[in-house]
C-alpha cells in the first residue's frame, strides 16, 4: 500500500475532485491504478526520463504515457516542431504536406507497409482495419489471442489483456453477444490451436489480429512456431494478416516487432510512437487492400481530426529522429543491464519470478517460470506485484502499475538510471516478499 505520510497529498486531493468529474477520476482506466490498489498520481510536468507530480516528487519513468515517448519528454526537437506549427493553424480538415510527410516517413520505415491511412488512435486503427479486413475478403470471423489487447473495439474487447476469458465472451457489457460471436479467441504462441481453427473455419475468417511481441498481458515473446504458423496460415486461407504493432511499431525497431520477426502482415496498425505523444494512430499495407478505403474503394472511414496538423509536426519530429539517430543499439544495451538486473535482485530475494523483454520492453513476473500465453499470466502474484510496485514509487522509480503491462525505457534514460532503478528493486523486492 502507498506510503502512509503526506507524500503524495496533492494528487490524492486532485483525485477526490476529479472523481466528482469524470468516472473514477480518469480518463483512460489503465491510469488510475486500481491494479495495485491505490490511486494515482497527478502528473505537473515531464522531461527526458522524469517526471514530476503534484507534490513536487521527481520519478524515473518507465510508463512513458504508456509507450509514445521513446525519445524522453519534451525532446527539443519536437517541442520546436510544435511550437513551430501552432500560429499557423491547429486544424483545416483539408489535405496538408504535413500528412504526406508522415505517412512516407512510415512507408519508408515499414517495409510492408505500401500506404497508410492516418487516425487518431490505436482503437481507431485497429477497428477501421478489420472492418477493411472484412470488406476486403467478404468474411466476418476475425481470429484473435487471448492476453492480446487491441484497444476498445467492440469486436475485439474479448479476452483482452488481463481479462480471464478465453470464450469469446464479451470483456464488457455493453458489448453484444452477436459482435462478440464473430471474433474466435485462440491462447497466444499455441500454433497448433491457429491450424485447427484454419482446418475448421478458414473459409470464414476474415483475419488474424496479434501483436507481436505481446505488452498487454507483460511482455510475451511469440515462439518461432507461432511466428511461423502467423506467416502461413492465414495466407493460405485467404485470410489477411493483420500486425498491430500500436506498441512495437518504432519501438523494437524502425520496422517494429515485424522487422525483427521476419513477418511480413497484409495490415498493420501502428499508434504511439507514430505521433510523438499526440494522438495519432495509422493503419497500413498492401496497397491492393489499401485501395479499398474510402474513397478510392467502398470501405467506410473518416476522421474530422485525423492527420491533424500539430499531429503530424510532433509525429514527424520524432520519427525523423529515430531514423537520424536510430537509438535502438542503446534501448538494447539498457534493456539488457535492466532484465539481469531485475532478475538478479528477484533472485537474491529469492521470490519466484521471471524476467521477460524485447528490446525496451520490459516485464518482471512474480511468477515461477516462463510466461508463454494468458493461463501462464494468470497466474502471476498479483499481490505482490501490488506491493512491489508501491515499494518502488516511494522510491521515486514510476512503473506501470499493473503486473500485465510492459515497462518502456527511453532514449533519455541513462546506465546510471538503470543502476539505480535495479538498486531500488533489491529493496522493493525485498520489501514486498
Ligand atoms: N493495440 C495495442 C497493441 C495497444 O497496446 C493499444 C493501447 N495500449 C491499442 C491497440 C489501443 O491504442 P489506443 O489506446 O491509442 O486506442
Amino acid at each position: 500500500m502507498p506510503a502512509a505520510d503526506n507524500r503524495y497529498a496533492n494528487s490524492r486531493a486532485a483525485f477526490a475532485h476529479a472523481k466528482t468529474l469524470m468516472p473514477g477520476g480518469v480518463n483512460s482506466p489503465a491510469r488510475a491504478f486500481g491494479a495495485v490498489g491505490g490511486e494515482p498520481l497527478f502528473i505537473a510536468r515531464a522531461e527526458g526520463p522524469h517526471l514530476w507530480d503534484l507534490d513536487g516528487n521527481r520519478y524515473l519513468d518507465y510508463i512513458g504515457s504508456w509507450g509514445p515517448m521513446i525519445l524522453g519528454h519534451a525532446y527539443p526537437a519536437v517541442v520546436e516542431a510544435l511550437a513551430a506549427a501552432v500560429p499557423l493553424g491547429t486544424s483545416y480538415g483539408a489535405p496538408t504536406e504535413g500528412e504526406s510527410a508522415l505517412a512516407q516517413l512510415i512507408i519508408d520505415s515499414v517495409p510492408s507497409v505500401e500506404r497508410v491511412r492516418l487516425v487518431n488512435s490505436g482503437t481507431e486503427a485497429t477497428m477501421s482495419a478489420i472492418r477493411l479486413a472484412r470488406g476486403y475478403t467478404g468474411r466476418d470471423r476475425v481470429v484473435k489471442f487471448a492476453g492480446n489487447y487491441h484497444g476498445h473495439v467492440d469486436s475485439l474487447l474479448v479476452a483482452a489483456g488481463s481479462a480471464a476469458a478465453t470464450l469469446a465472451v464479451p470483456n464488457s457489457p455493453g458489448v453484444t453477444a452477436g459482435t462478440a460471436a464473430d471474433t474466435i479467441v485462440l491462447p497466444y504462441n499455441d500454433a497448433a490451436a491457429l491450424e485447427e481453427a484454419f482446418a475448421k473455419q478458414g473459409d470464414e475468417i476474415a483475419a488474424v489480429i496479434f501483436e507481436p511481441v505481446c505488452g498487454n498481458m507483460g511482455v510475451v515473446v511469440p515462439s518461432p512456431a507461432f511466428v511461423e504458423a502467423l506467416s502461413n496460415l492465414p495466407r493460405e486461407h485467404g485470410a489477411l494478416l493483420v500486425c498491430d504493432e500500436v506498441m512495437t511499431g518504432f519501438r523494437l525497431s524502425l520496422g517494429g516487432a515485424q522487422e525483427r520477426l521476419g513477418l511480413e502482415p497484409d495490415l498493420t496498425t501502428l499508434g504511439k510512437i507514430v505521433g510523438g505523444g499526440l494522438p495519432v494512430g495509422a493503419y497500413g499495407g498492401r496497397s491492393d487492400v489499401m485501395a479499398k478505403v474510402l474513397p478510392e474503394g467502398p470501405v467506410f472511414q473518416a476522421g474530422t481530426l485525423s492527420g491533424n496538423p500539430l499531429a503530424t509536426a510532433a509525429g514527424c519530429a520524432t520519427l525523423r529522429a529515430l531514423r537520424e539517430n536510430p537509438p535502438y543499439e542503446k534501448l538494447e544495451k539498457l534493456g539488457e543491464r535492466l532484465e539481469k538486473g531485475l532478475a538478479g535482485a528477484a533472485k537474491a530475494a529469492g521470490v519466484p519470478s521471471v524476467v521477460q523483454r524485447m528490446g525496451s520492453m520490459v516485464t518482471l513476473f512474480f511468477h515461477d517460470g516462463p510466461v508463454r500465453s494468458w493461463s501462464d499470466a494468470a497466474e502471476c502474484d498479483t499481490a505482490r506485484f501490488g506491493r512491489y510496485f508501491w515499494e518502488m514509487l516511494d522510491r521515486n522509480i514510476y512503473l506501470p502499475c499493473s503486473q500485465y503491462e510492459a515497462l518502456f525505457i527511453s532514449a533519455a534514460h541513462t546506465e546510471a538510471d538503470i543502476d539505480a532503478t535495479i538498486a531500488a528493486a533489491k529493496e522493493a523486492i525485498a520489501a514486498a516478499a
